[in-house]
């Protein structure tokens, strides 16, 4: 890694917390340790609404230069959002077009009703617009993480889904995101666009940058970040997260 990472940017689901849940107490503190020091980024696929129920509404009343340091990107970085003195704003948010949702919508249900996929009991809504990107969560938004581990171990389910719904819409990409979860977004918008966005907008280069994600294998959500030339570690649960920022913060310090 760059010995001092001018700007770490984390994945947030199983990285910085278990998926769709709050950070805990633990890394909440890592966190705001880590902007004493450097800027910090999290970029995921989902909506700005969980960026706040797992991190903002958790963390503790800390310095305006400290927030300022923080970064938000939301659904890969086609939003992004700064702390200010009138608390969190939307910088930008890039949508998708009405027949983009429209054929995106009707091609994840269809080929999901076909593979057999379409689950009837579920947590809360399968599809769901998120303005600049449509998700589809096997088991809806708010399954609990045990049954979505058990909907699809291997992550077989979700890959052939995935496929099949990409060549029913060659001109929007589509990808693995949480899970259970898929992604259909423009073409060209995964992290990787999320952090050469983050790179343009706060003027550090991707060499000074360090990210952190769970899903940096081939199918992963993290992958385009690595592919990107970012240096990226590998973690498999936010514990691991921890373990790395308790030694990457004191060295801050000792410069
Ligand atoms: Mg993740």
């Amino acid at each position: 890694m760059p010995i001092l990472p001018r700007l770490v940017a984390f994945d947030l689901d199983d990285t910085l917390a278990p998926s769709k849940s709050a950070l805990d107490p633990i890394m909440i503190d890592l966190l705001v340790k880590l902007l004493g020091v450097t800027e910090v980024c999290v970029i995921s696929g989902g909506q700005f609404g969980q960026f706040q129920a797992q991190i903002i509404d958790n963390l503790p009343e800390i310095s305006p230069e400290k927030l300022a340091r923080l970064h938000l990107m939301p659904t890969c970085g086609t939003q992004y959002y700064r702390s200010d003195s009138q608390g969190w704003s939307q910088v930008y948010a890039e949508n998708l077009s009405e027949d983009q949702k429209t054929r995106a919508l009707e091609a994840v249900e269809q080929t999901a009703r076909d593979l057999g996929f379409w689950e009837s009991d579920t947590w809360g809504p399968i599809l769901e617009d998120r303005g600049s990107q449509i998700t589809f969560s096997a088991l809806g938004q708010a399954a609990p993480i045990a049954s979505k581990i058990a909907w699809d171990p291997a992550g077989e389910k979700k890959n052939v889904l995935r496929s099949a719904v990409q060549a029913l819409l060659p001109d929007l990409e589509v990808r693995s995101g949480g899970s259970t979860s898929v992604d259909i977004t423009r073409q060209g918008i995964d992290k990787a666009y999320g952090m050469k966005r983050l790179a343009a907008l706060t003027g550090v280069d991707l060499e000074d940058m360090l990210f952190v994600g769970d899903r940096l294998d081939e199918n992963g959500n993290d992958y385009p970040v690595k592919v990107l030339g970012v240096e990226c570690i590998a973690v498999e649960g936010w514990p691991d997260t921890a373990a790395l920022l308790t030694d990457l913060i004191p060295r801050y310090v000792a410069v």
